[in-house]
């Protein structure tokens, strides 16, 4: 979505990533906090659970107070919905598209799409775009199959977007405190999922050109995403992102000279 030379060097070249590129802590807690969920269907958790989860992902130790209160407090919002979560990596694999579902709930009155997000934040402008976000819409794409599949009772309601933040809190009160989770719910009716089927289908006959050959392009707005460099930095620009470029200069006021600044 971001970047075709991305695309082209992960799924097509399969070259190593650069040598100094970090998988992201973020991304590590992330995916310990998903996984206690999965494996509980959301309905709790446990000290067990989270340090075999913090050890899968190679978590600090010194996270473990964080994930425990964040999941506490998913745990009871998600009790305080009423939703019956009934498949959590809930697969879809077609031709054109393979990606995993957070999870799948149950209401008495239908059924949820969801996905589970970690942020350091909460931003209420997500609120305003999120029936229109890419992800969002596409797997409501699919809410015929699921349905189907899952022999989920009454009509598709919508998407649960669900995000739980990681406080930087430093004692148990302040994590407690600092660490809600949004259950931000967009009705089925708002959402535009054969438009974002439009926009993968055209994306996904892009891949097929790189593929077969066709060469691919970069996106340089793309190298910063999420605040970290690209793992194929290097490739692009010539050099890893950990070293240094002697050829640049910079200047600050500090460094000028007299007759510099004098002109
Ligand atoms: S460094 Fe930038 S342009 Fe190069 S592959 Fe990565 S995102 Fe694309």
């Amino acid at each position: 979505m971001t970047c075709q030379q991305k695309y082209f060097y992960n799924k097509i070249a399969k070259v190593a990533k650069d040598s100094d590129y970090e998988e992201g802590d973020a991304m590590n807690f992330g995916k310990a906090f998903h996984k206690v969920l999965e494996l509980t269907l959301h309905t709790s958790y446990s000290d067990k659970l989270i340090l075999e989860a913090m050890a899968e992902f190679e978590v600090d130790r010194f996270s473990r107070p964080l994930l425990t209160a964040m999941l506490d407090n998913y745990v009871k919002l998600h009790k305080a919905s009423g939703l019956k979560v009934v498949r959590c990596e809930f697969q879809i694999l077609t031709p054109e598209y393979n990606g995993f579902i957070d999870f799948i709930a149950q209401a008495s009155n239908g059924w949820y799409i969801g996905d589970n997000k970690t942020a350091a934040t909460y931003k209420e402008d997500i609120v305003k775009r999120l029936h229109l976000d890419e992800q969002v819409n596409l797997y409501s794409h699919f809410a015929p199959e699921i349905a189907r599949a899952l022999e989920m009772k009454g009509p598709y309601l919508g998407f649960r977007y669900r995000q739980s933040i990681k406080s930087k809190a430093g004692t148990p009160a302040g994590l407690a405190k600092g660490t809600p989770t949004y259950d931000i719910e967009i009705p089925a009716s708002m959402l535009k999922p054969e438009e974002a089927w439009s926009a993968h289908l055209e994306r996904h006959g892009i891949a097929v050109e790189l593929h077969n050959g066709v060469a691919p392009k970069r996106n340089l707005n793309a190298c910063m995403d999420y605040f970290r460099p690209c793992e194929h930095w290097s490739k692009c620009y010539g050099r890893l992102y950990s070293e240094s470029a002697p050829e640049i200069t910079i200047h600050t006021l500090e460094s000028l000279t007299d007759s510099e600044l004098l002109g």
